[in-house]
């Protein structure tokens, strides 16, 4: 085997010279002598419409870099070889790994700046999105006509076809299911075409996601790939805004197609969802009076009344951990000891509950609620709806001390201890997220909060995430937002949770509070839902979507609800369902979901943060040699990455996996050694295809195969050979690319027509007249405005 890598080594030399000896001149620059170096960074050319705003919401949710020219901005750059490429010692460098252009010819046909594309993406093998394009010859179809179609493409259904299975969208299940959220609004638009029957020689299309023609036999193309003259566009004939399920469903694939599965971020689809106040007991909605008795917002309206609580039954445990076994998702319990102690003081001992969700201890993740869930902000005058804080003579705020916060913590703990319980003490979700800053009544974080962290060594702390989005520090802690569901706290029953529902979120006039009426981000419902069927048939379907939009958006953060909707009709379970459902209906058994502990999560978005400042600082460099990968980043910094299947990182010589598998690829947080060493890693074995090399001479099975990953100190060389030539090829290959394509016959090469929604989400009841969407998103009943999981969402006292 030896023998033979010698030989082949011989001739590959031997090809590079004679693959040198005709370049002449540039057989003198030693830049031409060396592989280039890619670097890790997209380049968009943004027309400020919503695709380009979608590929680039993509990046940055990933944590991927790249660079924007502004094609409205009169002083942006020119982009011509100078801007594309350069040389860094000594070596040529492609300045960006991939280009997405709002539509397959934004500079105009035969413009220098096409031009200069097509010739860098040919020489250094880059691959450029068209984001919405017209379907045409010049992107290697036919018209949309005869078979073919353009117009709204709501509600259909797309395919992943058998080559986007094999190629960037493996990660589906194969349907792509296109949003119709209004029948009264055309959401999408775009064109079905079919792939030219006699394209221009060497030229092919491959269709990756396809749908039926209307009115024909024929399946049109909306995502494919045109290969021709030597470069690879990626051709999305649909319009989508960044909120769109079918964008967020492919996004992925573009990325990773576009970056050949090689990109410094990382996406994944997350969910976790939190169940708060286990062991206490949850007040419930009063359907006559409108509010909750037991609750501040009664005022006096329920004095009087019994309490009539809900609090899980061991049947609804025992429901609990086997619904968790059924699915494989686990549930995060957050739990308050003090329920229990004061449910067997009043019961003769007895605890039902509690023995059941202990003996089932290990179906769940436990997480600190506090021992009794008291209000740890500042001490609360009740007397007024809605309620204050208290003042001293001197007017200033009464504060929940130190030792009470952390007597709550420290007490909780200890119960779970003397219970056999697991629960990590870094992690705590105060009652009602108190402390923190609640406007309007406490505007700043309870001073004694912090303190009180610190004595229990909370790093953890959950906020709501529809009050304060993103994470921030709190003492010693940092904050892990978590999204509230409009599965309410205070609601056991579904027509309690329709009746509140209908209360919050219809007009005076259709009997609700109105409140709809006067507010800025929700909108009212048409009328009132039906308390026999309104969950099903619309609060579950709503919340689904909206935390299956989480999902799809690499958003980390955690959902909850209250174990009140854990008992009697178990109101959380058919949203959670939806939700499972759903997803796998989507995505193939490569992309599950990943279901993280509250730590952890915290850890990804404090990670995020790093990153994101560390890329605005200009603080990270990342580039591709051939099969290398080399990253520099702040010490301490972790670096998100994806590379494709058999990527290694290398340390000391060594050559381990990198990351974990994940929608056909792996990604994960990698760290650079320190001391401002990079961090390098090895893609050989990966499916990616560039360089065009020939196969690996060498085979696995050959104990004296120098290229054994355990054996680095030969091979190297034999392939970056391999590479230069390649590269050689691609660039004698590419030397006259044909960039004169004509433009199309009609003058337009992208349709003017914008009729992407720039709603967020769907039900947009208050659509703007004339047909044309709103431009400001108008969110659905229910969706903004925080959502009631207190005051008092408990009745531990
Ligand atoms: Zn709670």
């Amino acid at each position: 085997m030896r023998r033979t890598i010698r030989a082949a080594a011989t001739c590959v030399a031997a090809a590079l010279l004679a693959a040198l000896i005709p370049v002449g001149a540039a057989a003198a620059d030693p830049a031409e002598n060396l592989e280039p170096r890619i670097d890790l960074r997209v380049l968009v050319v943004d027309d400020g419409g919503p695709a380009i705003d979608a590929v680039t919401a993509a990046l940055d949710g990933a944590g991927t870099p790249y660079t924007t020219v502004d094609l409205s901005d009169g002083e942006r750059p020119t982009v011509d070889a100078d801007f594309l490429a350069d040389t860094v010692d000594g070596r040529p460098r492609a300045k960006y790994q991939g280009v997405v252009l709002p539509h397959d010819n934004p500079f105009g046909a035969g413009s220098p700046e096409t031009a200069a594309l097509a010739a860098y993406e040919a020489a250094f093998g880059i691959r450029q999105v068209n984001a919405y394009t017209y379907a045409s010859p010049a992107v290697g179809l036919n018209r949309p006509q005869d078979p073919g179609y353009a117009g709204p493409l709501d509600g259909i259904t797309a395919h992943v076809t058998d080559a986007g299975k094999a190629g960037p969208f493996g990660y589906l299940d194969g349907e792509v299911p296109f949003e119709d959220n209004d029948p009264g609004i055309d959401e999408s638009y775009g064109y079905l075409a079919t792939p030219l029957a006699d394209p221009p020689d060497g030229a092919a299309f491959t269709s990756y996601v396809d749908a039926p023609v209307p009115g024909s036999t024929a399946r049109g193309s909306l995502v494919g790939e045109y290969a021709h003259d030597g470069r690879r566009e990626l051709v999305v004939t649909f319009v989508y805004n960044r909120y769109q399920r079918q964008f967020r469903l492919l996004a992925r694939g573009i990325v990773a197609w576009l970056t050949q599965g090689v990109h410094l971020g990382a996406d994944r689809n997350h969910f976790a969802v939190h169940v708060d106040d286990v062991l206490a007991a949850d007040d419930r909605w009063n359907t006559e009076l409108n509010c909750t008795p037991g609750d501040v917002d009664c005022g006096t309206a329920g004095e009087g009344l019994e309490p009539d609580t809900i609090r899980m039954t061991p049947a609804d445990a025992e429901y609990a951990a086997q619904w968790s076994a059924d699915r494989d998702f686990t549930l995060d319990l957050a739990f308050n000891g003090g329920g229990s102690v004061t449910h067997r003081a009043e019961n003769g001992g007895a605890d039902p509950l509690a023995d059941r969700l202990l003996a089932d201890r290990d179906a769940h993740r436990w997480i600190n609620h506090t021992y009794d869930h008291p209000f740890l902000g500042c001490v609360q005058n009740v007397t007024a709806v809605p309620w204050r804080c208290e003042t001293d003579e001197r007017g200033d705020t009464v504060w929940t001390d130190r030792s009470a916060i952390t007597a709550q913590i420290r007490d909780n703990l200890a119960w779970a201890a003397a219970n056999g319980l697991t629960v990590d003490p870094a992690e705590l979700v105060t009652g009602e997220h108190s402390g923190l800053a609640v406007l309007p009544q406490q505007p700043r974080d309870n001073p004694e909060l912090g303190p009180a962290l610190t004595d229990t060594g909370v790093t953890w702390l959950a906020s709501d995430a529809s009050r304060e989005p993103g994470q921030r520090t709190a003492g010693p802690a940092r904050t892990v937002p978590r999204h509230p569901m409009n599965v309410f706290y205070n609601a056991g029953r579904a027509a309690e949770q329709v009746d509140e529902y209908n209360w919050l979120y219809t007009r005076a006039s259709d009997g609700g509070s109105g409140i709809c009426e006067g507010s800025s981000t929700t909108t009212c419902l048409d009328a009132p839902l039906d308390p026999e069927t309104g969950y099903e048939s619309y609060i579950v379907p709503l919340e689904a979507d909206i935390a299956l939009r989480h999902v799809l958006a690499n958003d980390p953060r955690p959902h909850f609800v209250h174990q009140s909707n854990l008992a009697e009709d178990r109101i959380a379970y058919p949203v959670l369902n939806r939700i499972l459902d759903g997803y796998a209906d989507l995505f193939a058994g490569n992309t599950p979901l990943v279901n993280l502990p509250m730590k952890d999560i915290g850890e990804e978005l404090r990670r995020r943060a790093a990153w994101k400042a560390a890329l605005d600082a200009g603080d990270v460099t990342a580039h591709r040699t051939g099969d290398t990968v080399t990253v520099t980043a702040p010490d301490g910094m972790h670096v998100p990455l994806t590379l494709p299947e058999g990527a290694t990182r290398r340390t000391d010589g060594t050559d381990r996996a990198f990351g974990g598998p994940y929608a056909g690829l792996r990604s994960g947080w990698a760290l650079p050694a320190g001391d401002g060493q990079a961090a390098v890693f090895r893609l050989d074995g990966a499916p990616g295809e560039q360089p065009d090399t020939p196969d690996d001479p060498g085979t696995p099975d050959d104990p004296d195969t120098p290229g054994d990953p355990q054996d680095p100190r030969c091979l190297p060389e034999f392939l970056r050979l391999l590479d230069l030539l390649g590269l050689l090829e691609k660039l004698c290959g590419a030397i006259t690319p044909d960039t004169a394509r004509s433009p199309a016959p009609d003058g337009k090469t992208a349709p003017d027509k914008e009729t992407a929604p720039d709603k967020e989400t769907a039900p947009d009841k208050e659509a703007a007249p004339g047909g044309k969407p709103a431009g400001e998103p108008p969110v659905p009943a229910g969706v903004a405005d925080p959502v009631p999981y207190g005051p008092g969402d408990t009745t531990v006292r």
